[in-house]
């Protein structure tokens, strides 16, 4: 059952009313959430068996699709691929989307058999994003079980390709009318996130004509350009994260041979930042080392833009968002249910998933936890299995609070 012990340091600005929990409707509603909790676990376990690499989640987009039709909702698949399913609300109320990624980053034909032991699940993603998928159809079967009426929509969204830069959830927004609100289900149980961290991915490629090595003296070659370019890119001394920036070369390809000059070579560059400012004025600095290099070695050079995640701001410029109801809201709900949230570290103004698009919007997002877990995007993933239960009561009263109770007084966005 909820535990109400922490709920007293509750913010001004926040909606949750620990009696709006007293309610019989949302005490039924979480009742149901606790007598349905092994089947959500079985769910969990089900969605996570399925392939869904990124751009490959139709089975899973399929299942989700069919429990949210068995629910009641009406549903919808956009031609990306996105499964949404709407609950009207009584009107008078914001309009929130709940979103849950449906991709893996794992490649088809991984292993994805889940083992249970004790408190522990493990499979490759099982906990990033398995969880919130299972989270979201347990919140809306609760709903419906104890009629729980709201004033604003619910929008419930599976999304596809968050892991490739977030287009599922951004082709969403650009196709449908704006929320007044996007909460994505996505990351461990931590503190609230507010903001958006910038991701700024390209490839730089150098091309020459190559040589043979008995050749090659004093001919240009793109080794040396790119050799000198990275040297100098790692001589860059921005201010770091939080509210600075971080930068990395993850991948150098090209040559083939022992005896010649290659003619392509290319390194990747991983960039970021939630200062938006920061985060073009280091991707133009960079544009123009890499540019510098090529030239005073006589290689041409091209960037490919593989991915622009645009930045959401940094912890000053994100000063009022940190208060607005969603964020507070979130912050007691999590308390409520009796999840601990780091001191002074409540919520923080960083951000790497779907919440990202709405945030660079200007529409107020937040992402929240599905449960404890680790070693996401690699082949020892786990997630401990009892923490998902408190986290789905936490989404609950989060969307009942921000949405809006038909006699608790109608609230705007
Ligand atoms: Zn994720």
């Amino acid at each position: 059952m909820l535990c109400a012990a922490t709920a007293s340091g509750q913010a001004p600005g926040s909606r949750f009313r620990p009696e709006t929990a007293s309610r019989s409707d949302i005490r039924t509603a979480v009742a149901s959430i606790d007598s349905n909790f092994p089947k959500q676990v079985d769910e969990w376990i089900r969605i996570a068996r399925i392939q869904g690499k990124s751009g490959h989640e139709q089975e899973r987009a399929a299942l989700v699709r069919r429990e949210m039709e068995r629910a009641g909702l009406t549903v919808s698949t956009d031609s990306i691929g996105n499964v949404t399913g709407r609950r009207v609300g009584v009107g008078g109320g914001p309009t929130i989307v709940f979103a849950a990624h449906l991709d893996i980053v794992h490649p088809l034909g991984t292993n994805l058999e889940v083992t249970k032991a004790g408190d522990t699940l493990k499979a490759p993603g099982i906990f990033d994003n398995s969880a919130s998928l299972a989270n979201m159809l347990a919140v809306i079967r609760a709903l419906n079980a104890a009629g729980v009426k709201t004033n604003g929509d619910l929008i419930f969204v599976a999304t596809v390709q968050e892991e490739l830069g977030l287009r599922g959830m951004d082709y969403w927004l650009e196709h449908n009318p704006r929320p007044d609100m996007l909460v994505a289900m996505d990351g461990g149980l931590g503190p609230v996130n507010y903001g958006a961290l910038g991701i700024y991915w390209s490839k730089y490629h150098f091309k020459s004509d190559g040589s043979h090595t008995v050749t090659s003296r004093g001919k240009p070659t793109p080794v040396k350009a790119l050799a000198a370019a990275v040297a100098r890119i790692y001589a860059l001394t921005p201010p770091p994260l939080p509210n600075g920036a971080v930068y990395n070369v993850g991948q150098v390809h090209g040559g083939e041979i022992f005896n010649g000059i290659p003619q392509e070579l290319y390194f990747t560059m991983d960039l970021r930042s939630p200062d938006p400012v920061l985060l073009d004025s280091l991707d133009r600095t960079i544009d123009g080392i890499v540019a510098d290099a090529a030239r005073a070695e006589g290689v041409e050079w091209r960037r490919e833009v593989v991915q622009r995640n645009g930045a959401g701001g940094t912890e000053a410029m994100l000063k009022e968002r940190r208060q607005h109801p969603l964020v507070l809201t979130a912050i007691d709900t999590y308390r409520f249910v009796g999840i601990e949230l780091p001191a002074g570290r409540e919520a923080v103004a960083t951000g790497s998933t779907d919440a990202n698009v709405g945030v660079v919007r200007g529409i107020p997002s937040i992402s929240i936890g599905r449960s404890y877990g680790g070693n996401q995007h690699t082949l020892s993933e786990w997630a401990d299995w009892p923490s998902a239960l408190k986290a789905t009561k936490m989404v609950l009263l989060l969307a009942t609070s921000m949405a809006g109770l038909p006699g608790t007084g109608a609230i705007g966005p």
